[in-house]
């Protein structure tokens, strides 16, 4: 695999650089709730600007579709970003125009100036050619550092490759490094999966089976496996598809003795009652919402055993106090296994914010700031967004 990187920019004095980050960070009342986007574009930020470039900064946040909304703004992110700098940014306002213009030729080495939410506009979210060309007009080189979006066709990550010469950013280039130690695993490689959606967690439960020693299953993607045995799931969360997606991935291609399922869950009823269940003595009145105490000391085992771990997908509703143990307890399972004993990756939305949790992120090796790109790298799809800066 070659990465197109940083190292090969030999002259960066006064040349203009458009940096695509992912700081689609949650922003409540103007407050951004967590800076760890923000915190892990820090080194390339400094790579460019330390080597005199002039950065242009862009980014989305949310999905506005197109339409200028203030509260989707990344004026409080552009803000936050100043403080972790301890220096200047200037804020855009817009996206492009000629104010915006105006601004970026006036910039002078090492200076800093980030455009409005990039999804203000139509033309990024549909990979417009002409937006991708305005964006690109202002620079001289394209760095995308933006994984978490590499995986959408969009013009920032897309188009604009067309008309810069197109690098990685650091944080691209070791998220697809961590990546790849998992898509060729030291032995053996538990994967733990759980979550809402079996749409998107499926295809890649399928191809890392055939690495992968077992893999370790809880949440919502669960209860789709105890429906298709034809046990009683109650009231529980389950995809109506999800029998198609079983007998697609699993049944015709008899993946299924590493599948490893709860064996006890925890259930609640209408009533708001909470108790520990098999999973076959569920009743109709009641959903499964972790997974039980005789699950955590099996899936315990296995952690223990593995030389690389892979979790994915919190193992029940965790934002639930009732609900925590099981997610909370595999989160500090892996923590304690990884760096040293195995290489641990963790990576998607909510299951980074449960790890959080735990207090224990830095005790993984890897904690991804993507999630659907994840699992779209490690499925083996395309990605447009490392078109042109990795060639496999
Ligand atoms: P990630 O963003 O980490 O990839 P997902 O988006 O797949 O994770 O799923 C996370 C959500 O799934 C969490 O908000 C959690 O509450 C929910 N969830 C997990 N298990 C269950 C369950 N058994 N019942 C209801 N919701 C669940
Ligand atoms: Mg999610």
């Amino acid at each position: 695999m070659k990465i197109r990187t940083l190292n090969l920019l030999k002259n960066l004095q006064d040349k203009t650089v458009f940096l695509r980050v992912d700081y689609n960070v949650a922003v409540v009342n103007g407050k951004i709730q967590d800076d760890y986007r923000l915190r892990a574009s820090l080194p390339t930020i400094d790579f460019l600007k330390s080597r005199g470039a002039r950065l242009i900064i862009a980014s989305h946040l949310g999905d506005p579709q197109g339409i200028v909304k203030s509260e989707y703004s990344l004026k409080p992110v552009a803000a936050r970003l100043r403080k972790l700098l301890k220096s200047p940014v200037k804020f855009a306002g817009q996206v492009t125009g000629e104010r915006v213009k105006k601004a970026i030729l006036n910039l002078r080495s090492g200076e800093i100036i980030m455009l409005e939410n990039l999804r203000f506009e139509k033309g990024e979210l549909e990979d417009d050619e002409s937006f991708a060309k305005e964006l690109a007009s202002f620079a001289d080189i394209y760095v995308n550092d933006a994984f978490a979006v590499s995986h959408r066709r969009q013009a920032s990550v897309a188009a604009i490759k067309k008309f810069l010469p197109a690098y990685s950013g650091l944080l691209v280039e070791q998220e697809v490094r961590a990546l790849n130690k998992v898509l060729k695993p030291k032995k053996p490689l538990t994967v733990v999966m759980g979550g809402a959606k079996i749409s998107t967690k499926a295809p890649l439960i399928a191809k890392l089976y055939s690495e992968a020693d077992n893999i370790l299953l809880g949440g919502g993607l669960a209860n789709n496996f105890f429906k298709y045995q034809g046990k009683e799931i109650g009231t529980s969360l389950f995809d109506k598809d999800s029998a198609a997606f079983l007998k697609k991935y699993f049944v015709r291609n008899k993946l299924k003795s590493k599948i490893i399922l709860p064996i006890d869950v925890v259930v609640q009823d209408k009533k708001g009652r909470v108790r520990v269940s098999l999973p076959d003595k569920v009743a109709k009145n009641e959903s499964i919402l972790d997974i039980g105490p005789a699950t955590i000391g099996l899936y315990a085992e296995h952690i223990n055993k593995a030389q690389t771990l892979v979790w994915n997908g919190p193992l029940g509703k965790f934002e639930d106090n009732s609900f925590k143990q099981g997610t909370l307890s595999v989160a500090r399972l892996i923590a304690a296994r990884s760096k040293g004993r195995a290489y641990g990756l963790v990576g998607g939305g909510e299951t980074v914010s449960a790890l959080n949790l735990t207090k224990m992120s830095e005790y993984v090796d890897w904690v991804s700031t993507a999630g659907g790109a994840m699992l779209s790298y490690l499925g083996g799809e395309k990605m447009p967004g490392l078109e042109k800066i990795i060639s496999f």
